[in-house]
């Protein structure tokens, strides 16, 4: 890839993820030239879903991605959520029209490589988006009015000038050290466990358009159908002594039916049913107190991590993207300014749903007695009131929409 010589510098982003993508075709709609380097030699997601509230889904049917989206997705009728031990429904959530009527968008369930694609797909078509694979992003500097990215490729190191630099890089940022900030992310002594499981080999009853969520001691889980009911999509959450860093690892299927022996019948079924696991470390960090310095800024992952108890770390992602693309458009001659009024925009916000998947992740996992007092208000909530408990998180609007 040959750094530009001439003209107006492109915005260069570091990571072609969730978050990446989608500030890529927000920044690419206002008329800016973007350029992608993405470590990857090519993108594609491992074999999981992705909840995408109507915070994200707004953002990204108004980036025209609305057809994509009903192809590929789903739209969930409700969430229920029962007692892991016995299968008792503790509490139902009306998603589907529900949502639609309350938020103006929907609460969608699709495949990451289906959402990952279209993304890819919107910005491979845009001639303001230049994608450049194969690239890890090392080292940065700033000097004047540009920022110089220092680039490892499989033909030797490259640099990459551009206007700004956004690090939409993931948990483990390597443009996090350019704004100053040298932490590092702690495992927090829980794992994930994935699988995708034929809907014909499910029961019955758990193959409903709906998410269930199942909740007991040390350990919770969700699924939903995805790809028009065609899988189930399952994600169990749990206490574990053993990291590993970086994606994912293959699970061994008999350690963990073990780990449900004691959970309802119905759900060790389908648990059962999964071909094979695959499990992820969950690694959380404090709040970072700067995102953004000079003509560099953080996005998604790289500047918040958000635990996966609520489903938001890529709508906070996607949220982010809107936001830092309205302030470039306001102030496009004074970026570091316009980096500023991104950050004190999106830092409560990330800090507050960072917040919630915590004490959601809490609240998930308690053991008896505790069990008794969170039971008795998950029963004693309406779907109307759990509905309205949420409006904070899925009525968020980028401002002027
Ligand atoms: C079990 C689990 C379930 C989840 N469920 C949900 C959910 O239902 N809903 C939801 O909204 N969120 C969910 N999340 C969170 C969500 O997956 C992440 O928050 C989201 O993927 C973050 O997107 P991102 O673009 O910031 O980072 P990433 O998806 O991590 O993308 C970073 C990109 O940067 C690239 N990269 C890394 N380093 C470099 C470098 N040095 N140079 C160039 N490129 C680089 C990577 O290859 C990658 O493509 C879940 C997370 C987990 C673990």
């Amino acid at each position: 890839m040959t750094s530009e010589t001439s003209g107006a510098r492109p915005i260069l982003i570091a990571g072609a993820g969730i978050g990446g993508l989608t500030a890529a075709i927000t920044l690419a709609r206002a008329g800016r030239q973007v350029a992608i380097l993405e470590r990857r030699t090519r993108v594609e997601e491992a074999g999981a879903g992705i909840q995408l509230s109507p915070n994200a889904s707004r953002v990204l049917v108004g980036l025209g991605l609305g057809a994509a989206l009903s192809r590929a997705a789903g739209e969930p009728e409700r969430l229920v959520v029962r007692s892991g031990r016995n299968g008792r429904v503790l509490s139902e959530m009306p998603l589907g029209d529900a949502m639609r009527r309350r938020h103006g968008a929907p609460y969608l369930l699709v495949h990451r490589a289906d959402l990952q694609m279209a993304l890819l797909d919107v910005a491979r078509s845009d001639p303001n988006i230049r994608l450049a694979f194969g690239r890890t992003v090392s080292s940065v500097d700033t000097e004047g009015d540009e920022v110089s990215v220092a680039v490892e490729a499989a033909g030797g190191p490259e640099t990459v000038r551009g206007s700004l630099l956004i690090g939409a890089d993931g948990l483990w940022s390597r443009v996090a050290p350019a704004i100053g900030d040298h932490t590092e992310a702690e495992f927090i002594g829980h794992v994930a466990w994935r699988a995708t499981v034929p809907a014909e080999a499910a029961p019955a009853a758990l193959r409903a358009q709906e998410t269930g969520l199942w909740l007991g001691r040390d350990a919770h889980v969700v699924h939903y159908p995805l790809r028009g009911g065609r899988v189930v999509n399952i994600v169990a959450v749990m206490r574990d002594r053993d990291a590993a860093r970086g994606w994912s690892r293959p699970g061994d299927p008999a350690v963990f039916a073990a780990r449900f022996r004691g959970w309802a019948p119905e759900l060790r079924d389908l648990l059962a049913a999964a071909p094979e696991w695959q499990v992820w470390s969950l690694f959380d960090r404090a709040p970072r107190q700067t995102w953004a310095a000079g003509r560099v800024a953080l996005l998604g992952d790289a500047a918040h991590p958000v635990l996966p108890f609520l489903a938001q770390g890529g709508a906070l992602a996607i949220e982010d993207a809107a936001v830092l693309a309205r302030e470039l458009a306001r102030a496009p001659q004074d970026v570091p300014a316009a980096l500023a009024a991104y950050q004190a925009d999106r830092r409560p916000r990330a800090r507050q749903v960072q917040a919630a998947a915590r004490q959601n992740g809490r609240a998930y996992h308690m053991g008896f007695p505790l069990t008794v007092g969170r039971d008795l208000v998950l029963r004693g909530l309406s779907g109307q009131g759990m509905l309205k408990r949420y409006d904070w998180l899925y009525g968020w609007k980028p401002e002027g929409a």
